[in-house]
């Protein structure tokens, strides 16, 4: 080794010590005589000292030395004089005299600093990643990154899983997204697929006799990535034989709870992980991801709606609409402007408006008179019916509530984000505490309004929940429950899963619901179909996001933070340049010709 010990470990305990360190670096100060430099690696930061009484050629070396050159620094460790010591460094007890300095390798003027505290345009950090990454935030991103993975290995191995890699050519497995299509040079006109996750490879191995698999697998799907996605991503895929929802459920929230208290100690837990159910959710939170580190709770005021003379409402709720809200605790005093940044929120939701009502502060809401009560236009109602709709969403004197009309579906999906604007405003979400939940008593399919047909709510071989099985013949298709979960976090999902089918008919039976003929299932699926035939034991499984989960644990904004080289909103990977055009032989043996 060209060192021989880490930048960042030297402590009072090494004083008096030669060490030799590599590393880059930092920043460089010039004082009177003497030199500093903040030497660098990915262990941390140490002060070194050139004193041209200790070393006249080191010091002489150490004028010349920019950021980000690499050096070698032979020196002794000492004790920083008394008053000068660093408690904002780990090392800042320390200093090292340097004896010698040799430069390994000089660096240009980089295009940004190598510090976590300058504002830097990520495409700019994405086309110089191996820069980027070289910022303490990012190293230690990566370094959490490596510790769960590492963490998921050693506690599955310890429950008898075994890890199994599943091919990346393979032939389009539908999960909902578009797939990846490789052309094949030695059957020209044919393509591969690369997984949009290992899902059916994973059910064989069941049918396998592998009883207990997993895999930190690399997922692609071609989306437009308008959240914070990316087209390939990874996820710890796992499935188990002979298990119900409970074995999975309580196995995950053994391996989450205790990874992060073993991770990330400094997080706050809360345990154990509730379990609510989908249609719960959607009437609490209008999303089935909900963050629950703070309340805001929605009810619906349909009826109470319906007593107004408000147009809007009417209108909605005579088209089978809906009008629900919620109230914000202490925000009747909202300025006019205040409110009309609201409505703006509202409006870049995609909501046709929002209304609202302030209860201005009184002793109790029996005390409340009309004109305490001030509201949005066209809403003005009678004390009594405020006091009602107040009682309903849980307001009191001083607070205000959020109403909003239209199909059940987007109003739960706009005041979701309501919720979340206001939680976030407020300040109401400890960014120090997870509260993982698990969602289940998912709907097995949705109806899909453009398409006009039946969709798995998760994937088609989640298992309807038992006893429901003969409603796939009825018309009633909307109302069966799936032996799906979710694990979500914080407002985010981090997993989904389910027990699936293991027989051959039944899996049939819901492809048909689904719209796929005989010679499509036998294309697609007839392998599978085939595999349930021979045996193939009961199973379930999930599979956790690992760029999501390390995300929140590194209390990342974007997932790309957590990914060594991820790509930008458009799919670009600025540092190769790709995708890219490629030469027109290698299209030739592709037996590829492209068209405008
Ligand atoms: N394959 C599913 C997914 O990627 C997860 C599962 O059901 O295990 O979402």
């Amino acid at each position: 080794m060209l060192k021989s010990a880490n930048c960042g470990d030297l402590r009072a305990g090494d004083v008096d010590i030669q060490h030799t360190l590599a590393g880059w670096v930092g920043r460089r100060r010039d004082h009177g005589g003497i030199i500093f430099v903040d030497l660098r690696d990915r262990s941390g930061v140490v002060q070194v000292v050139f004193n041209p009484d200790v070393s006249p050629l080191a010091y002489e070396i150490a004028e010349q030395l920019r950021p980000e050159w690499v050096v070698q620094v032979r020196g002794t460790v000492q004790r920083r004089p008394a008053g000068s010591e660093n408690p904002l460094m780990d090392t800042g007890d320390v200093e090292v005299a340097a004896e010698s300095v040799e430069v390994l390798n000089p660096s240009q003027t980089t295009p940004f600093y190598i510090t976590d505290d300058v504002e830097v345009d990520e495409s700019l950090r994405l086309r110089y990643r191996y820069l980027d990454l070289r910022r303490p935030v990012m190293q230690r991103n990566l370094i959490i990154r490596h510790q769960v993975v590492k963490y998921i290995r050693d506690f599955l191995d310890a429950r008898g899983f075994l890890e199994i890699e599943t091919p990346i050519l393979i032939k389009s497995t539908p999960e909902g997204a578009r797939d990846f299509l490789v052309p094949s040079r030695m059957q020209p006109g044919n393509f591969y697929a690369l997984p949009q996750s290992p899902q059916q490879l994973k059910q064989l191995l069941m049918v396998s006799g592998i009883e207990k698999y997993f895999q930190i697998a690399r997922c692609f799907r071609d989306e437009d990535l308008r959240a914070d996605r990316q087209l390939e991503h990874t996820q710890l895929d796992l499935e188990m034989s002979f298990v119900q929802e409970e074995d999975i459920l309580a196995l995950t929230e053994e391996l989450f709870s205790t990874m992060v208290e073993t991770v990330v100690p400094e997080k706050k837990l809360v345990k154990p992980f509730p379990r609510l159910a989908f249609k719960d959710v959607m009437d609490r939170y209008g999303s089935d991801k909900p963050d629950l580190r703070f309340g805001l709770e929605m009810s619906d005021v349909s009826d109470l709606a319906s007593e107004t003379d408000f147009r809007v409402f009417h209108s909605i709720l005579g088209q089978g609409g809906i009008v629900k809200g919620f109230a914000v605790p202490g925000q009747a005093g909202m300025t006019t402007s205040q409110v009309r940044d609201l409505e703006q929120v509202a409006r870049d939701a995609g909501a046709a408006g929002l209304s609202h009502i302030r209860f201005r502060g009184e002793d109790s809401l029996e005390d409340m008179t009309e004109e305490s009560v001030l509201s949005s236009a066209g809403l003005r109602m009678p004390v009594g019916w405020s006091r009602r709709l107040a009682e309903r969403v849980g307001a009191g004197p001083g607070d205000m509530v959020l109403l909003m009309a239209g199909p059940a579906r987007q109003v739960n999906q706009w005041l979701n984000v309501m919720r979340l604007h206001m939680g976030d405003k407020l300040g109401l979400a400890d960014p120090d505490t997870l509260i993982f939940a698990f969602v289940t008593q998912f709907p097995l399919f949705e109806w899909d309004e453009e398409a006009e047909r039946w969709e798995s709510s998760h994937h088609p071989f989640t298992a309807p929940a038992p006893g429901e099985e003969n409603m796939l013949d009825g018309d009633d298709l909307g109302n069966i429950n799936a032996r799906h979960y979710d694990l979500v976090c914080n407002g985010s999902e981090l997993a989904s899963g389910s027990i699936r089918i293991h027989r051959r008919e039944l899996q049939e039976k819901v492809f048909e619901v689904l719209g796929y003929t005989r010679e499509q299932v036998n294309d697609l699926f007839g392998h599978i179909l085939q595999a349930f035939e021979y045996g193939a034991p009961p199973h379930g499984g999930i599979a956790p996001g690992i760029d999501r989960i390390v995300a929140i644990l590194t209390d990342s904004v974007s997932i790309r933070d957590v990914i060594a080289f991820p790509k930008t909103q458009t799919g670009t990977d600025l540092l190769f340049g790709a995708p890219s055009q490629v030469d027109p032989g290698q299209l030739r043996e592709l037996s590829l010709d492209v068209t405008q």
